[in-house]
């Protein structure tokens, strides 16, 4: 859905949306696995530079919701995890705080960012929204064994002989007694 900067100058927007998995691209730190719902609400705010100088801005306030699927970090199987995000974003024109010092802030608790030509497309607003929503590290559960740094086996689903394999260093120290001796 494209946001237009004219539109919205008309009358203010109010959406409600919904994203089938896949729609948005997420690149590969996370799977969509249920719809993408989006409520908000879409503004035009002006800012004054000067006495001459108008800023059209963008203001969008809202909250999405999404079941994805991440993975864990230490087994990397797939783990499920909601996300719900508030957003209060303000976009500027591309452009509109170089070579000055700083604008009217209209709105000091959202976050500043940038469109270009007529407006923004919803789609990547709710894109990167959803990605800094995502956790820094999940895991599938608190006590996960994660993967055997030799062999690659899922310790949670059995236990691989590397660890058998693995020399005590005691016993090289006698080894190294034994051969030392024999020589
Ligand atoms: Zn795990
Ligand atoms: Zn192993």
């Amino acid at each position: 859905m494209f946001l237009d900067i004219k539109e919205l100058e008309a009358h203010p927007l109010d959406f409600e949306e919904e994203f089938q998995p896949d729609v948005l691209d997420l690149g590969g730190e996370a799977r969509q696995i249920t719809p993408l719902k989006a409520v908000g609400h879409a503004e035009v705010v002006e800012e004054h530079h000067g006495k001459h100088e108008v800023i059209t801005d963008i203001r969008l306030r809202g909250r999405l919701t999404a079941g994805l699927e991440l993975q864990c970090a230490r087994c990397v199987e797939p783990v499920r995890q909601e996300i719900a995000r508030d957003f209060e974003l303000l976009y500027r024109p591309l452009g509109a705080d170089a070579g000055r010092d700083e604008l009217s802030v209209t709105d000091a608790e959202a976050e500043i960012g940038y469109y270009q030509g007529d407006g923004i497309l919803l789609e990547d607003v709710l894109r990167e929204q959803v990605l800094l929503a995502l956790p820094l590290k999940v895991t599938c559960r608190e006590d996960c064994r994660g993967l055997c740094p030799h062999c690659g086996t899922n310790l949670n689903e059995e236990q691989c002989s590397c660890a058998v394999a693995v020399e005590d260093p005691r016993w090289t120290a006698l080894r190294e007694i034994r051969e030392k001796l024999q020589h």
